[in-house]
């Protein structure tokens, strides 16, 4: 949703008012020349139990939608009871009366007309309200009211279509009607009746009316009502069927654009915004629409009526968007096919990335994108952005808490914009879609199945963005301060965190300290710190050792310490490696070192096929046979002097043979020889 026109607030100026003049009867000027009465007392200050006292109003008001004829007609008939006395005082008649009567009527009224039963027509003169949704029409009563002559007066006016963007709350055409419903009479004496077409789709908002269908109409209505002058209702019906219809594509995408007959400024306005603006939104944003689909946008005032200047339903994937070519509320709510609560969590979040989202496509446009406003934190309204909850009508701050929370919102999100651009915030937008951890491994999977929430986001802000205010402005605007709680603990886990994963020489940390991090169950993760330590040292041993041994450090160590869920497990695995590259360091050592007989002897011993085992097995994970054939192999090595000599005693024992073995031949031959 955006933030729309602004409600109207209802005040007693609604209400109708009488003016009450007063007469002396049969006075001899002379013989009271101080008690010349003024002319009128003017309008009654009104109350809110009784407008104009002294005046009884019974009245019942009906408003007719007639989208045939395009037109909403209005009705109201008035019983109107002069209550005050006539006095007698000295010797005089006092009478006082009504000359005038006046009611609000809804902006744009035409045809404005009023009679008293019984009598003829009556002068009415329409004059601008204080607010451009309503009119007064001041009824000039004939005769006037006096005590014990009631009246009954009737006004009746009718709204045309009023010009697309004319600003009036009020509109009816072909496919559309909207007005606001009010009341006029005392308290008690007030009601309302609204009737349409019972093939319309209706929705009143604001107070409570009850419903009939009668006659192939729907007939809405509020009885007796009891404060007039509080009481507010907004009527808002359509006939999608009439709307005039055009698609436009987006990829293999549609978008069908559903307008008011007429109103061909909004259709192009709002097709050009499709056509163009959505690739720049999915490019920014750089994630990409998973199915084809079909958008819906459809033009309608409803959105004002709740004081929005339009929305997205994701469901349906639908926007309904008012007439008003604002291109940052069409495109804030293009923007919510990405934002929405597949993406993210927290209502804030998905209408702060729609905001800067708009706000950056209409930049990429040429259009002259809006910014928000400066924060307060101390605004009526104000409250943490985790608390901007979804929409309550009846909550009296909710006006003030949505206009902060849409302005607080945006500029939080604006902020870091202009820290790491909107490409560092589209590469956090793609890390939530995506469901990455912030806490990932590079040989494990580091998905997880939540929908991003405001921890994941300022996760990814931090350490995918690479956003230094995220931090700060999440705690000054975002969080309660039970969450304030959780940041510092955060704070305090991630330092020893970073050390570690610092310590790990560009490994990831195990999974028993990243799940926990990235759930923000600090305790959890904290307490494998110490046992980590330890990891984190055995495996810096490993990797020297290795190292020393020249044996390349197997992917599978790294893959069994990123992976390990059970610390228990690693610590046994990283203890087996550590024992076989701490052998191999040695057995390299002492080869490299060697003797002629040792070098002979380590070969003949089976050093050589030990390390080939030993590093086969480490290659493949299995720590423990890597110890094992490594023991074996320093064992080897330890024997290789002793074999080495020996076989080196035995080969010159054996070439002893030889040497005796030829000169016997050749001494038998010199024997034989002629
Ligand atoms: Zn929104």
């Amino acid at each position: 949703m955006t933030r729309g026109p602004r409600l109207p607030h209802l005040t007693a100026a609604l209400v109708a008012l009488g003016v009450v003049s007063t007469l002396a009867v049969g006075a001899p000027a002379t013989a009271h020349p101080g008690h010349e009465h003024s002319p009128a007392q003017g309008p009654v200050v009104a109350s809110p139990e009784d407008y104009t006292p002294g005046l009884g109003v019974v009245a019942e008001t009906t408003y007719t939608v007639d989208l045939d004829d395009r037109t909403i007609n209005v009705d109201l008939v008035v019983r109107l009871t002069n209550q005050i006395r006539d006095r007698v005082r000295d010797g005089y008649v006092e009478q006082q009366y009504f000359h005038t009567f006046t009611v609000p009527v809804l902006a744009g009224a035409e045809q404005v007309r009023a009679s008293r039963d019984g009598g003829g027509a009556l002068r009415v003169q329409v004059r601008p309200g204080d607010s451009d949704f309503y009119g007064l029409a001041e009824i000039s009563l004939s005769p006037h009211l006096y005590h014990g002559r009631p009246q009954t007066v009737r006004l009746s006016y009718q709204i045309p279509p009023q010009p697309p963007r004319s600003g009036t709350l009020t509109q009816v055409n072909e496919a559309f009607a909207t007005f606001p419903v009010f009341v006029s009479g005392d308290p008690g004496q007030a009601s309302v009746t609204v009737r349409l077409p019972a093939h319309l789709e209706v929705d009143v908002v604001g107070d409570d009316m009850g419903s009939t269908t009668a006659d192939g109409m729907a007939v809405y209505t509020a009885t007796d009502i009891a404060d007039p002058a509080e009481w507010f209702a907004s009527v808002v019906a359509r006939d999608d069927d009439a709307l005039i219809d055009q698609t436009v594509t987006f990829g293999e995408h549609l978008v069908r654009l559903q307008a008011w007959p007429g109103d061909d400024e909004w259709l192009e306005f709002t097709a050009d915004l499709a056509e163009r603006g959505l690739p720049v939104l999915e490019d920014a944003i750089g994630v990409a629409w998973a199915e084809p689909r079909e958008l819906t946008i459809v033009e309608t005032s409803a959105p004002y009526v709740y004081g929005y200047g339009g929305w997205y339903e994701h469901s349906r994937s639908l926007i309904e968007i008012g007439d008003l070519l604002d291109a940052h509320v069409t495109l804030h709510e293009m923007a919510h096919a990405w934002f929405n609560a597949e993406l993210f969590q927290g209502r804030w979040v998905n209408e702060a990335m729609a905001e800067v989202f708009a706000a950056h496509t209409m930049d990429e446009l040429g259009l002259d994108a809006p910014a928000p406003d400066p924060v307060d934190p101390e605004a009526p309204g104000a409250l943490p952005l985790n608390s901007w909850a979804n929409v309550d009508l009846e909550n009296p701050e909710t006006e003030e808490q949505e206009a902060y929370g849409y302005n607080t919102s945006w500029w939080v999100m604006d902020t870091i914009v202009d820290e790491v651009g909107v490409a560092g915030v589209s590469q956090v937008v793609q890390a939530a879609a995506e469901r990455r951890s912030a806490y990932p491994a590079a040989t494990t999977d580091s998905t997880w199945d939540q929908v991003a929430d405001w921890r994941v986001l300022l996760d990814h802000l931090q350490d995918t963005a690479g956003s230094a205010r995220a931090e700060e402005l999440f705690r000054a605007l975002v969080a309660t301060d039970e969450q304030a709680a959780d940041m510092d603990a955060r704070a305090e886990a991630r330092a020893t965190y970073t050390e570690l994963a610092d310590a790990a020489d560009g490994w990831a940390l195990p999974e028993a300290v990243r799940a926990p991090m990235t759930r923000w169950e600090f305790d959890q993760a904290s307490e494998t710190f110490p046992e980590l330590t330890e990891l984190v040292r055995t495996r810096a041993s490993v990797v020297d050792q290795l190292t020393a041994a020249r044996i390349p450090v197997p992917d599978a160590l790294q893959e069994r310490f990123e992976g390990a869920g059970d610390l228990a497990d690693l610590r046994a695995g990283l203890r087996a490696a550590d024992d076989a590259s701490r052998s191999m360091a040695a057995v390299t050592a002492r080869r490299d070192g060697a003797d002629p007989f040792t070098a002979l002897g380590g070969l003949l011993g089976g050093v050589d096929l030990h390390t080939t085992t030993t590093t086969d097995a480490l290659a493949e994970g299995r720590f423990g046979s890597a110890a094992a054939s490594a023991a074996r192999a320093e064992a080897a090595m330890d024997r290789a002097t002793l074999v080495g000599a020996g076989a080196v005693a035995l080969v010159v024992v054996l070439l002893g043979g030889v040497v005796w073995f030829v000169l016997l031949r050749r001494r038998r031959r010199a024997v034989t020889a002629p």
